[in-house]
């Protein structure tokens, strides 16, 4: 086999860092572009056999096309979720690798970190003692503890936020699409429906995939269904949420609070800087203007022991592709997980 030529897409400051470290090894040969993969920049991958890419470098049909006339062979994601990639069009024509855990850690503690920022109003706070204003007028917040939270996914990050909110006490509920009913007896919390959910939740978070099923299960109906003043946490995927319902829900007040890491549009704008722009998103800067609203932009993961671990991931999933071996971070179209990777030689197709 070829070693590889990486053309490393969307790349910042702290990716080069990253995986400068973990390459001091392997030592390959990594190009570093800090534009996004489009229909322009496809064409400077010419040469090399590998693409590494970020949540919001699309692999649309003609990406693919494009992709496969210019050489590449493998296409390194540098994320777990892969809602960018059309898997029908790259089933059976490309091999595509995730790191598919990285620090569930990271992600968890954003979602409560949203959850703790929006309900004791430390956004708020922050700016005022800043001004020399220490009136506590408009800050009053809510106990956690014995409240009620909803978590939809429980997987490895819905797992770890769940850990953590029973150590305040709270009671949870949770609903997946495929149930943990032993892990839910060990730790103390119960798989309800979502009608239940929504119901009887007080903050409502969000940690499965974008798919099908789950595209907008956060709109018009699901949020008539919830308590008055719920607070929504979203570190999983913008699309998973309708957007144009959240800021009719936020100015009805039948949503409290909301904490959004991810948003539907945000390949437009997240993780670069417009600060001397305008915004042309009508819908996120109305998100912006509601001050019980935090928006990160798709920060959840990032923190030190992630960064490294997607870089030797990455570079280790690249490793194994050169060297022929079973790859065990393979994206599959059939089921989307590992389950089906070792079909025939170790690939999933
Ligand atoms: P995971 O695969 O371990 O868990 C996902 C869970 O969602 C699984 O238990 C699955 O059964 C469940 N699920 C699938 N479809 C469902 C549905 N229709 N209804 C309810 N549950 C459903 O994934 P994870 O590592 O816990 O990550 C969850 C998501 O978080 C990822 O898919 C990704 O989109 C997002 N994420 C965001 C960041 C960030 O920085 N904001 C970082 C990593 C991951």
């Amino acid at each position: 086999m070829n070693t590889p030529k990486i053309f490393f897409f969307d790349s910042k400051p702290y990716d080069i860092e990253f995986f400068d470290r973990a390459n001091k090894k392997p030592g390959y040969n990594i190009k570093y572009y800090e534009g996004r993969l489009n229909s322009d920049s496809v064409k400077l991958v010419k040469g090399f056999n590998t693409i590494c890419i970020f949540v919001n470098d699309l692999v649309t049909k003609t990406m693919l096309k494009s992709l496969l006339e210019n050489g590449v062979k493998l296409i390194a994601l540098r994320s777990a979720g892969y809602n960018n990639i059309d898997l029908k069009a790259v089933y059976r024509n490309i091999h595509i690798v995730r790191v598919p855990a990285y620090s569930p850690h990271a992600v968890a503690e954003h979602a409560v970190a949203l959850m703790l920022t929006l309900n004791r109003k430390i956004h708020k706070a922050y700016y005022r003692t800043h001004e020399n204003n220490f009136t506590l007028n408009g800050l009053l917040g809510f106990d956690l503890y014995g409240k009620t939270a909803g978590v939809i996914g429980t997987g490895q990050i819905g797992k770890v936020v769940i850990d953590i909110l029973n150590g305040f006490k709270m009671k949870v509920l949770a609903h997946d699409a495929s149930p943990d009913n032993a892990y839910a007896k060990k730790n103390n919390f119960k798989y309800v429906s979502l009608k239940t959910l929504y119901r009887e939740s007080d903050v409502i978070t969000l940690h499965c995939p974008l798919n099908k099923s789950t595209y907008h299960l956060i709109n018009d109906d699901s949020i008539s269904m919830m308590k008055d003043g719920v607070m929504i946490i979203n570190t999983g995927r913008g699309g998973i949420i309708d957007s144009k319902a959240l800021i009719q829900g936020l100015k009805s007040n039948k949503i409290g609070y909301a904490g959004l890491d991810v948003y539907e549009e945000e390949s437009d704008y997240f993780f670069e800087d417009f600060s001397n722009v305008v915004l042309e998103d009508d819908v996120l800067a109305r998100l912006l203007t509601f001050n019980n609203v935090i928006i990160t932009s798709h920060q959840a993961f990032f923190t030190k022991e992630a960064l490294s671990k997607i870089a030797e991931t990455t570079l280790s999933n690249i490793e194994d592709f050169f060297a022929g071996k079973i790859l065990q971070n393979e994206i599959c179209y059939k089921c989307g997980n590992k389950k089906c990777l070792r079909k025939l030689n170790g690939r999933c197709f």
